[in-house]
């Protein structure tokens, strides 16, 4: 079973942390629609059109600035050239484009998770972030998916934001809870360096949180999620038993998924090896060469690299990575420095290794970049 990632390329303004590929101009919207169809046409009677979908994901971007013609002629273009069996379809939204008739009619279409960009409730952090939303439209947005009885859904959280302090965070947490939201992402903000923020910080304009005032904007979130019943299962990801994004937790897994529309990445099996390719982040590019022009950044990945990459995945969710698994599927054995390294970092209760299977625990999880690292470095 493989994923389909859908990059939808417009907003109606730039957040100021965001560097995602996206434009602001909106008249592109439909020739973007028909180079989208034209796109997936071109995977016709490919290896990737045989192989069964379980996930689709619509990302961007802003999915929900795309009107019920431009999305249905997506889907039955997708219906057309997939083998689509897909369990969950997500669609990411923005608080400020949805309404009773738009959930609705993305429902109808087959959409059966909404994403939320709700980030926080506080009306001076989304000014600091330059969301196109206020705190009354998100709160309307989840009382609507909650109305419109949405099959699934989840909401964004940014913490760890200038001049947020704890008792600001625990007020957005505790906001979020009120909607009983089945999965949330919550992730701290992170400074880019091509983006307004990254120019602001590197002025001096604006100082962002030092890490220990992020690490305990980290383990409030912890907490207080857990105690409401939604538990982490990933650094940034947490859900209720059950209603785990599929579509996130199949890269963590190295399935195969495909990624549609300008600067979506993919990753395909072939053998023993994997390919990742990206295509051109370039709409001018996108609107007017053939598909197959856009690919570029291609990645030829060994099982090395893979295994180290699937380390490094693994260990960012509480199910953790199988030893077996590496040894067989990657041919990865781990080195007598790092079995030691686990001795240790499980004395430390930073790890648990029981049949065959690592996993960090939680507060191994609040330093994993690091732990990840040190054992990498030991292989
Ligand atoms: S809406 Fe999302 S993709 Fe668009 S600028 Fe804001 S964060 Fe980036």
């Amino acid at each position: 079973m493989a994923g389909l990632y859908i990059h939808i390329p417009f907003c109606k303004q730039a957040c100021s942390y965001c560097d995602f590929y996206f434009l602001t101009r909106q008249q592109l919207r439909e020739p973007f629609v028909e180079a989208l169809v034209r796109e997936i046409h071109s995977y016709t009677d490919t290896p990737f059109s045989s192989e069964p979908i379980s996930s689709v994901y619509l990302g961007g971007g802003t999915p929900s600035l795309l009107n019920e013609k431009q999305l249905t002629g997506i889907f039955t273009a997708l219906d057309s050239v997939f083998d689509l069996q897909p369990l969950e379809i997500t669609m990411e939204l923005n608080p400020d484009d949805v309404t009773a008739d738009y959930l609705n009619m993305i429902r109808g279409i087959g959409i059966n998770r909404a994403s939320m960009g709700v980030q926080s409730f506080d009306e001076d952090i989304l000014n600091f972030m330059h969301r196109a939303h206020n705190r009354n439209e998100a709160l309307k947005a989840l009382e609507l998916l909650q109305k419109t009885d949405f099959p699934a859904f989840t909401a964004d959280l940014i913490y760890g934001n200038p001049g947020q302090d704890l008792e600001m965070l625990k007020a957005d947490i505790e906001q979020l809870l009120v909607f009983d939201p089945p999965h949330i992402s919550a992730y701290s903000l992170t400074v880019e360096p091509n983006t307004r923020l990254g120019r602001q910080v590197e002025l001096g304009r604006i100082n962002p949180p030092d890490d220990e005032e992020v690490a305990a904007h980290f383990e409030l979130v912890q907490e207080s999620l857990h105690r409401a019943g939604i538990v982490q299962y990933e650094v940034s990801n947490f859900s209720k038993p059950g209603k785990e994004a599929l579509h996130n937790s199949n890269y963590w897994t190295h399935q195969n998924y495909l990624g549609l529309g300008p600067s979506a990445h993919s990753f395909w099996w072939s053998s023993n090896e994997a390919k990742r390719w990206k295509n051109r982040s370039d709409i001018r590019h996108y609107l007017e060469k053939p598909a197959q022009e856009s690919i570029d950044e291609v990645e030829q990945l060994n099982l090395t690299t893979l295994a180290e990459e699937r380390i490094m995945l693994g260990l960012r969710t509480v199910k953790g990575i199988s030893v077996k698994n590496l040894r067989e599927k990657y041919q990865y054995s781990l080195s007598r420095k790092q079995q030691n390294w686990i001795e240790n970092q499980v004395e430390k209760r930073m790890l648990v290794f029981e049949e065959e299977r690592l996993a960090l625990t939680p507060e191994g999880l609040r330093i994993s970049d690091m732990l990840v690292v040190d054992l990498l470095n030991r292989g």
